[in-house]
């Protein structure tokens, strides 16, 4: 009986000790605050997570209605992973995110992560744009302290709204400290994916969010953070990018390749000031003869001009169909068109060859 007991009350301390293991510690003791947790900051700057609608089961609603205090407020729960701080950055839907903000959130994130008393910063974003803005401060902020950003799809006044659980889950990586050191994290449906590899595949469906190239980095359910690895590519405290200085970025443009295409937007590009041009290619980066001819005509001219693709996942191969030795262009490689364009920006800023744009497309 007592050996029974004994068993049973070691079965169950086993049990503890397994599930301490398992389950990531998320209140670590920080200086600076009095509760034992750590101070997570939230930089709110907008979307649908902060968005609001006529009625709970309508379609149509208006981005960033909804201030950080009442963001922070509507999930008490938090309370038990972490102090917050809350700072409202901007209040847009993301489609609307621009250089001011970007610049903005990133030296605010530099500087929040330079305090000793802050752990982790969870940024709030619109999803239309957040895995261009994650990329970006993936690039730019030197830190190795868990940055986190996280979204929603349905309005805060939605039946079913998925903004609460998307940012417990986001305060829960912030706070844990084996996120540290992974680059910009992005949360969003239980999963957490790497700054570099996240696109939006749904206009509408709940669950938007892929990896498809490299995979997730880790998952999350109701605060319980796993990790599977670290994310793909240089970042942060690596990254040779640096904002120190920076006042604008230079133009690049986006155009997309289609059946029957010419070099006419490519031409509009370029005489509006674009220093950079990536093209989303059909299949493996290609395009028309005559966009080609109008790239090469612009790359020689000192233009740096990309193919990336407007398929959602695969590489995008140096010298496949397309001669870019010759012709002196850049292949994406794994980067989607929207996030070659972030890079190319910041490549942008001091001058290069393209064997070294090349290069940052390898490590980046
Ligand atoms: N247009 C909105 C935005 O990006 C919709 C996306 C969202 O947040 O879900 O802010």
């Amino acid at each position: 009986m007592v050996r029974r007991n004994v068993g049973s009350a070691l079965i169950g301390l086993i049990a503890v000790v397994t599930v301490a293991i398992e389950r990531p510690v998320h209140a670590q003791t920080q200086p600076g605050t009095n509760t034992g947790l750590p101070t997570v900051v939230v930089l709110a700057t907008g979307g649908t997570i902060a968005g609001a609608a006529g009625s709970d089961v309508q379609a149509a609603y208006k981005s960033g209605q909804v201030g950080v205090d009442q963001l922070l407020a509507a999930v008490p729960q938090t309370k038990k992973l972490a102090t917050l701080r809350g700072e409202q950055v901007a209040n847009i839907g993301s489609q609307d995110m621009n250089d001011e903000v970007w610049l903005k959130l990133a030296r605010r994130v530099n500087e929040l992560a330079a305090m000793k008393d802050v752990s982790g910063i969870v940024i709030t974003h619109g999803t239309d744009t957040i895995e261009e803005t994650a990329y970006f401060l993936n690039l730019v902020v030197k830190t190795r302290k868990p940055i986190v950003m996280t979204a929603a799809m349905r309005p805060s006044t939605a039946l079913s709204a998925d903004g609460p659980l998307n940012f417990f889950n986001a305060v829960a990586v912030a706070a844990n400290k084996d996120a540290a050191g992974r680059g910009v994290l992005v949360v969003v449906n239980d999963w957490i994916h790497g700054a570099s590899s996240l696109t939006k595949t749904s206009t509408t469906a709940v669950q938007t969010f892929l990896s498809p190239l490299s995979g997730l980095i880790g998952s999350v359910a109701y605060g319980g953070v796993e990790f599977y690895r670290g994310p793909v590519g240089r970042h942060t405290t690596e990254s040779e990018f640096s904002l120190d200085g920076v006042a604008a970025l230079p133009r690049v443009d986006v155009i997309m390749a289609y059946e029957n295409m010419d070099g006419v937007l490519i031409d509009a590009a370029v005489a509006a000031g674009a220093k950079g041009v990536v093209i989303a290619g059909v299949g493996n980066g290609n395009m028309t003869a005559s966009a080609v001819n109008a790239l090469a005509k612009h790359a020689k001219a000192g233009v740096v001009c990309v193919r990336a693709s407007r398929v959602v996942t695969g590489r995008v191969g140096r010298n496949v169909e397309v001669d870019d030795d010759k012709l002196g262009l850049v292949a994406s490689l794994d980067l989607n068109p929207q996030k070659a364009r972030v890079l190319l920006r910041l490549a942008l800023l001091k001058q290069r060859t393209n064997t070294e744009l090349q290069r940052l497309f390898e490590e980046y």
